[in-house]
C-alpha cells in the first residue's frame, strides 16, 4: 500500500506553466517534483567525478595531486568538481603555507558527515555486489571489532529495514522545482569503477544516474507501475522505460504481469533493491542535516518501536553510532596501485 501521507502534495505557489518562460533552459528543469532530502543528496553523489573526488577525501586525498594521482582524471574535470564542491560546501581550501598561493581541498563538516551514507552504501555492495565480502575490512576504534555497520532507529537501535518503515509528511513537505538533469555530464557508470576497488563505488554504479535513484526511492514509497513513477517523477517516457529496464538487468526490479490484453507490467523491488532502503534512508538523513534549512519534508517512523526517528548508522557489534573519526580499516588491495595512498584511517587528522 502507497502511505497516503506521501502522495498528499501542497500544490506548487505557482502553476508549472507560468513559470516555462523564467527557464529557458532546459525542458527538464520546468518539472517539479516532491520535496525531498535525498533528491539533494543525490544531486551530489550521482555524479561519479565528485563522488570519487569525496571518496579519495576520505582516504586522504588533499592537494591536487593527490586527488589526480587517485583517479586519473583530467585536470580540467578535477579542477570543475574541487571548484563545485567546495561551492556546495563538502570541501573547504585551505592554504598549507604561508609563502605558497596553493591550497588544500579538506573535507567540511558535512563532507565528513557524509561517511555514514558511504558506509550504508558500502555495506550494500559488500552485501550483494562483492563476492569476496569487499575491499576494506572496518575496525570500529570503540570496540576493537571487525564492523560491519547496519542502518538502525535512532530511537530503540534495532536495525531498520524497508517493510518497517512509515514515512508522514514534515515541516518541509511539499513541491519545488526538478532540479536541470546535468548537462555537464555524460553517462557515468563506468567511471564510478575508477581508481581503488571499492564497493560503495559498486553500488552506486548498479544504482546508476540521478533519475534512477529517485524511480528507486518511489518504489520504496509503494510505486510499482510505470504510470505511478510517471505521475511522481513527470519524468519523459523513453527515459523512464530506459532506467526500469537497466534496473531490471541490474537486479533491483523484478518485472511482474499485471494485465494481459494490453499487456502491462509492473516493477517490484527485489531482495537486492529492497535493501537499498539503508543508504537511501542515510542519504535522506544527511540532506536533512544540511540541505533542508531544519525543515525535514519527511519523517520516518519505525513500526518496531512507534517513534518518530533519525536514521543512523551504527556498528553491528556495539551498537554505538559510525562516525569517520572512530573507524579504521584494513585494505584487502594493494593501494600502491591506486595512487599509493595508505593511510588506515577513513579521515586522517583533524580537519
Ligand atoms: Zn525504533
Ligand atoms: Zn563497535
Amino acid at each position: 500500500m502507497r502511505p497516503a501521507a506521501v502522495t498528499k502534495q501542497k500544490k506548487p505557489a505557482r502553476s508549472p506553466k507560468s513559470d516555462v518562460s523564467v527557464n529557458t533552459d532546459s525542458k527538464l528543469s520546468n518539472q517539479f517534483e516532491r520535496r525531498c532530502s535525498i533528491a539533494s543528496t543525490v544531486g551530489i553523489l550521482s555524479d561519479a567525478w565528485a563522488f570519487l573526488v569525496i571518496r579519495e577525501a576520505f582516504f586522504g586525498a588533499k592537494r591536487f595531486e593527490e586527488y589526480r594521482s587517485g583517479l586519473e582524471i583530467s585536470r580540467a574535470t578535477l579542477t570543475d568538481r574541487l571548484r563545485r564542491l567546495t561551492q556546495e560546501q563538502i570541501l573547504r581550501q585551505v592554504s598549507y603555507s604561508d609563502t605558497s598561493s596553493r591550497v588544500e581541498y579538506k573535507l567540511t563538516k558535512s563532507g565528513i558527515d557524509l561517511y555514514p551514507a558511504f558506509m550504508a552504501l558500502m555495506q550494500f555492495g559488500d552485501r550483494w555486489l562483492d563476492p569476496t565480502q569487499g575491499p576494506l575490512q572496518l575496525i570500529h576504534e570503540d570496540c576493537n571489532c571487525v564492523s560491519k555497520p547496519v542502518v538502525a532507529c535512532s530511537c530503540c537501535q534495532k536495525k531498520i529495514s524497508a517493510r518497517d518503515v512509515t514515512y508522514l509528511e514534515g515541516p518541509g513537505a511539499g513541491v519545488v522545482r526538478g532540479e536541470a538533469v546535468t548537462r555537464r555530464t555524460r553517462r557515468t557508470a563506468d567511471d564510478f569503477m575508477r581508481g581503488r576497488p571499492s564497493s560503495v563505488s559498486r553500488a552506486l554504479e548498479v544504482i546508476g544516474d540521478r533519475w534512477s535513484f529517485l524511480i528507486i526511492r518511489e518504489a520504496l514509497f509503494g510505486a510499482a507501475r510505470f504510470d505511478q513513477f510517471q505521475n511522481e517523477l513527470k519524468i519523459a517516457s523513453n527515459i523512464l522505460t530506459d532506467r526500469l529496464a537497466r534496473l531490471v538487468e541490474r537486479g533491483v526490479f523484478r518485472k511482474r504481469k499485471y494485465q494481459s490484453a494490453p499487456e502491462r507490467f509492473e516493477y517490484l523491488l527485489t531482495a537486492m533493491g529492497a535493501d537499498l532502503h539503508g543508504p537511501l534512508m542515510m542519504m535522506m538523513a544527511w540532506g536533512d542535516r544540511w540541505r533542508a534549512n531544519g525543515e525535514p519534508p519527511m519523517l520516518l517512523r519505525h513500526a518496531a518501536c512507534g517513534q518518530i526517528f533519525t536514521p543512523t548508522v551504527i556498528c553491528d557489534r556495539c551498537g554505538k553510532p559510525i562516525h569517520a573519526y572512530t573507524m579504521k580499516y584494513r585494505m584487502r588491495y594493494d593501494p600502491d596501485k591506486f595512487g599509493g595512498r595508505k593511510s588506515s584511517r577513513a579521515v586522517p587528522g583533524r580537519v
